[in-house]
């Protein structure tokens, strides 16, 4: 299976090395929005979708004025998921699944480009993306992002095989893209695992930020550890999480490549940059 690693949103937050570990405290950091296409034996998959052409064109109403001034992305159309896929060749059409690790404004954007598209995410990750009971998720769920109407495929945490420590994982496309329950950050956040070649990559979404959170012995940026804290849903489930990703970096060895959705070093691992 070919596998593409795109950045779909670069995001410019305040925040220095308290946020990135490195430079002054009054740089702005870099994070990417770590996307993955998948050329599967079922068509395309994407794997989250960062933020998409309509956001670009109407960021104010789609994003929000809060997330564009605490997170200042570029708005560059030509970095959307829509067109990177069309510069290798592909259209729109031929993306027949999208995989969500959760529905925050920077994953979901996109979803408006691939209206052909099933997109698979955990039922209460839905549930909390279209109630927006709490205030936390009124903010970070914009429902205008999937207002264009969704061939939604809910996942229930439940039965299911078991993928190293994950437990009750779900088969996207049998066998190579797994679904595995990972909530914490969000109330239904998943991780995806993606068959490859002799091993699997890992698509931690924002079960961590930065690449030393799941090294060992394990850190984090001050910064950034205080608002993952913050906007978590359940912060002891989001830090179990990550105790689960170092075991299973430590139990399959080489075998597994684990990246998050914003680390910028994870990202340049894959495509060199
Ligand atoms: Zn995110």
């Amino acid at each position: 299976m070919k596998v593409h690693h795109l950045d779909c949103c670069t995001m410019h937050p305040l925040g220095g090395r308290l946020v990135s570990g490195r430079g002054s405290i009054f740089d702005r950091c870099k994070l990417v929005s770590h996307v993955v296409l998948l050329e599967s034996s079922e068509g395309l998959v994407l794997v989250d979708t960062g933020i998409g052409t309509a956001d670009v064109a109407d960021p104010e109403r789609r994003l929000g004025k809060a997330f564009l001034t605490a997170a200042k992305p570029e708005l560059d159309p030509g970095r959307t998921a829509l067109r990177q896929l069309e510069r290798l060749g592909f259209r729109a059409s031929d993306v027949r699944h999208v995989v969500l690790t959760h529905l925050d404004l920077d994953h979901a954007g996109g979803l408006a480009d691939f209206p052909h598209a099933k997109v698979h995410v955990f039922r209460a990750e839905h549930e909390a993306a279209t109630s927006r009971v709490t205030r936390q998720e009124a903010q970070r769920y914009r429902p205008i992002q999937w207002a264009h109407g969704v061939d939604w495929v809910l996942h229930d945490v439940a039965g299911g095989e078991r993928f190293f420590g994950f437990e009750r994982v779900r088969a996207i496309v049998e066998p190579e893209i797994l679904l595995l329950p990972a909530h914490g950050h969000s109330r239904g956040h998943a991780v995806v695992a993606i068959a490859h070649e002799d091993g699997w990559l890992v698509h931690a979404g924002d079960a961590y930020f930065h690449h030393d959170e799941v090294a060992d012995p394990p850190s984090c940026p001050a910064g950034l550890a205080l608002f993952q804290r913050l906007v978590a849903h359940d912060d002891a489930a989001r830090l179990a999480n990550q105790t689960r990703l170092r075991e299973l970096k430590r139990e399959a060895g080489g075998r597994v490549r684990v990246f998050s959705a914003h680390d910028e070093e994870e990202l340049a691992a894959f495509t060199g940059g």
